[in-house]
């Protein structure tokens, strides 16, 4: 028996509820892991709230990430003991995931915990500083530098944002970070935010061209926000789009596509291939202040992940929260 959080749906509704789950209910899969810590991304919030059809079947188990030890493994690739970080793969979604003591799944959707991360690093980082990484590696596959210029990132406080800032800074360029809440100014100007703008500015519906300012974008907003970062991205510039925080709908023109030659570049966590997701988590390894990474995680008990999956989606959530699912680990 192990603790979980399971959604169901039934007459009575759409719940999320702590139980104590058998064994004998866990999916089919290769490898079974004592799963040390989760997150709340932003994604799991709306499963369990039910805001959006996340869940694609009942019962259960949320959570679209994890880390832990290998206790039973049918896979080559893995032994008991083995520390191991999963992301994405419709974990949570289709196959149960990672807010549950114990979760069973393929092997090959596991990858080694980074030599130099602790399990709960490596959750503060989740599948929210993951894509993050997987946005700046898109900004710099695209070929902008520091020297060219500012880089917008929306959604700034939320978890791909703030790891989105520090990474940025990090590497030498200069980050607007836009935000709802300027009062946590400080909060971004610690993680190295250059200059903070209020949402609002770029919230409204826009013209389909604007001043060229942004050399490049990560947008997690979507909506008029998107629409108005490429029209006001520089010529030749690239916007990594991750995000629907704002909206799932995009009112935008081609004008910035074909009179600036602006990239709009999609970023997928969920499905995105082993192998970048190794080099994703390499450069983390590398790239990330872990000092700045401890200043943007929350630790919460499983049990808190009910009421805080509401407080993520009502924006009163700041950086990244970790889920401690094994209180001994
Ligand atoms: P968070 O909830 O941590 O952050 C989202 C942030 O967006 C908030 O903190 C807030 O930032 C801003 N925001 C919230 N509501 C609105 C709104 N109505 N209008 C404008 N801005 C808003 O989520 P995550 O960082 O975990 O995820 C961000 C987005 O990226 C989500 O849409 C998520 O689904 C997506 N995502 C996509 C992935 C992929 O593979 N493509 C993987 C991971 C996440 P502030 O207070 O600073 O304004």
């Amino acid at each position: 028996m192990f603790q979980g959080i399971l959604i169901d749906k039934d007459e009575a509704g759409y719940q999320a509820t702590v139980e104590t789950i058998d064994e004998s209910r866990l999916p089919d899969g290769e490898v079974t892991v004592k799963v040390a810590f989760s997150t709340l991304n932003y994604k799991d919030a709306l499963a369990i709230t039910g805001r959006s059809p996340v869940v694609r079947r009942f019962p259960m188990v949320p959570g679209i990430d994890f880390s832990g030890t290998v206790v039973d493994s049918r896979h080559p690739a893995w032994q008991p003991g083995d520390q191991v970080v999963l992301n994405g793969w419709g974990v949570g979604e289709t196959h149960w995931g990672g807010l549950a003591e114990t979760a069973r799944v393929k092997g090959d959707w596991l990858i080694r915990l980074p030599a130099s991360l602790t399990a709960r690093q490596a959750m503060a980082i989740g599948t929210a500083g993951y894509t993050a990484m997987l946005c700046v590696m898109a900004i710099e596959k695209h070929g902008i530098k520091p020297a060219d210029g500012e880089i917008l990132v929306t959604g700034a406080n939320g978890g791909v944002g703030s790891i989105a800032t520090a990474l940025l800074t990090k590497l030498g360029y200069a980050v607007v970070a836009s935000t709802g809440r300027v009062t946590e100014s400080a909060y971004l100007h610690s993680l190295g935010a250059r200059t903070i703008i209020d949402r609002n500015e770029l919230s409204q519906p826009g013209k389909p061209l604007g001043k060229e300012r942004w050399a490049g974008v990560i947008d997690t907003v979507g909506s008029h926000t998107l629409a108005n970062a490429c029209a006001a991205t520089r010529y030749g510039g690239a916007v990594a789009a991750c995000g629907l925080a704002g909206g799932m709908d995009l009112p935008a023109t081609v004008a910035p596509f074909i009179l600036r030659g602006v990239t709009l570049y999609g970023i997928d966590s969920v499905m995105a291939p082993l192998s970048l997701r190794q080099q994703a988590w390499e450069r983390l390894e590398r790239d990330l202040d872990i000092e700045k990474l401890e200043a943007v995680a929350t630790e919460i008990p499983l049990g808190q992940a009910l009421t805080y999956a509401e407080k993520l989606l009502e924006g009163q959530v700041r950086g990244r929260l970790v889920v401690r699912v094994h209180s001994e680990d």
